[in-house]
Order: structure tokens, then C-alpha cells, then sequence
């Protein structure tokens, strides 16, 4: 059967390329043998049901605001969390999820379907990230690249996607991201998938999809960045 991948609004949260997770998940698809259909939903397309696996991206905060009022019509998402089908949600979508963020001046409603709230930070947070990875995604380390303003809690009960080593991640627990039913946020754009193909595996894997041939090219940016990013740390800690 085709895999439906649906990419949300990349013409309003598509400042960071986060569009490039829709396409990667598609490529390791085909390599898996199977057919996709990747669908780019617009700002005014009506938001299909019947995805097997949902994105959604970073941007900057008016059209982060827009594409929350967007999605609180009708409450498509709500539905492809009933159907538990896997959402990723990068920085500005990741808190478009929560129950609420800062933008335009104030503080708006988001969906609520993940228990966070999003702040204002003290300061914008932008640079490279590494941390560790909670969920069983067969990398010891993740990396990626952050710009936002907002500051994320998760409610205490809550699982972060990994422990922070550089950068900021959620901005104030030393963590980033959250793990929650079908959904997985974050803030590491870069994309998250490009560098990380551990994760993109371990999604396609939630919706029955199993990639056993890699090819071993897939891995090289996310070594390259580890190294990159140890390098920093030592460097700094030698200093
Ligand atoms: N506008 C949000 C913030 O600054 C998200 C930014 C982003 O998606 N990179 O926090």
C-alpha cells in the first residue's frame, strides 16, 4: 500500500527547510520498496485525514500564529492523533502543538495536544545543539540547529526527546523536545532528518515501514556534525 507523507504548510513554515524531513522520509520510502505519496499542504488546502505520517516546520512568528489558526479549524490534527498516526513537529510547529505560545506580542492558544507551554526566552537562542536521545532511535547522539525566542515547559510528567549537551533546546530544563504518544517535537532544524537518520527510521518504523538497507551516505552529515559538535565542546572545555 502507499505511505502518505503530509508536510504542513512548508509555504509558511518553511523558513529552515524543514520541508527537506518530508523528503527524506519519502527517499527511504522507496528505498523500503514501497510507493509514497508526499503531499505539500498549503496555508488554504484543506488539511488531508488520511496521512500516514504528519510534519510540520519552523517559522517565524506571524505565520507560526496563522498556521495555529489554521489548525484549530475543524481540528484536523486532532483527528490524526485519534487515528495515532506519528506528527513530527519542528520549533514553531512543535509549539503550535502545545496548549500555548508567545507570538505577535502575546500569548495565543495552540492546540493542546501536547501538555507544554512556550514562553518568551531571556534571549533568542541560535547555534548548534547535541544532545542525547531518549527514545531507542539506534543513535548515541543527535544534532541539529536552533533559532527560536520561546522557551518550552513540559508539564513534569512528560518524556523530552533528549538531553542537552550544547545549545538550548527547550531553553530551560537541559532538555529538548518531548516524546508524547504519536508525536515527536523538537527544536533542531537542520533538517532534523538529514542529520539525524536514526529518528526518521525510528518514525517510519512506528508506521510499519522498515528500511533495512541504508546506504551508508545517509550517515555521513550526522557524522560529520557529531564531530563537528564534540570538537566545540572540547575546545570550549580545554579553554
Ligand atoms: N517563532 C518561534 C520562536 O522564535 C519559532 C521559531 C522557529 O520556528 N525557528 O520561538
Amino acid at each position: 500500500m502507499t505511505v502518505k507523507i503530509v508536510s504542513l504548510f512548508p509555504d509558511v513554515l518553511g523558513t529552515y527547510g524543514d520541508h527537506g524531513n518530508a523528503r527524506i522520509l519519502a527517499h527511504l520510502v522507496r528505498l523500503a520498496g514501497r510507493t509514497c505519496e508526499l503531499t505539500a499542504v498549503g496555508i488554504n488546502d484543506v488539511v488531508p485525514l488520511d496521512g500516514d505520517l504528519y510534519l510540520l516546520g519552523g517559522g517565524e512568528d506571524g505565520p507560526q500564529a496563522l498556521a495555529a489558526r489554521r489548525l484549530a479549524d475543524g481540528s484536523p490534527l486532532h483527528r490524526v492523533v485519534e487515528r495515532n498516526r506519528p506528527i513530527l513537529a519542528v520549533c514553531a510547529g512543535y509549539q503550535v502543538l502545545g496548549r500555548s505560545f508567545v507570538a505577535e506580542g502575546t500569548t495565543l492558544p495552540g492546540l493542546g495536544l501536547l501538555p507544554i507551554d512556550s514562553v518568551r526566552g531571556r534571549a533568542r537562542m541560535v547555534g548548534e545543539v547535541l544532545m542525547t536521545p531518549f527514545a531507542p532511535i539506534g543513535q548515541s547522539l543527535m544534532t541539529g540547529f536552533e533559532n527560536h525566542g520561546g522557551q518550552t515547559i513540559l508539564d513534569s510528567d512528560c518524556q523530552p526527546l533528549g538531553r542537552v549537551y550544547r545549545g538550548a533546546g527547550n531553553g530551560g530544563d537541559g532538555h529538548d523536545g518531548i516524546v508524547h504518544g504519536s508525536i515527536v517535537g523538537s527544536y533542531l532544524h537542520g533538517p532534523i532528518l538529514a542529520r539525524n537518520p536514526g529518528l526518521a527510521l525510528w518514525l517510519l518504523s512506528r508506521i510499519g515501514v522498515d528500511v533495512s538497507d541504508v546506504p551508508a551516505h545517509h550517515w555521513r552529515l550526522y557524522e560529520e556534525r557529531v564531530r563537528a559538535s564534540e570538537g566545540a565542546l572540547w575546545t570550549r572545555r580545554r579553554a
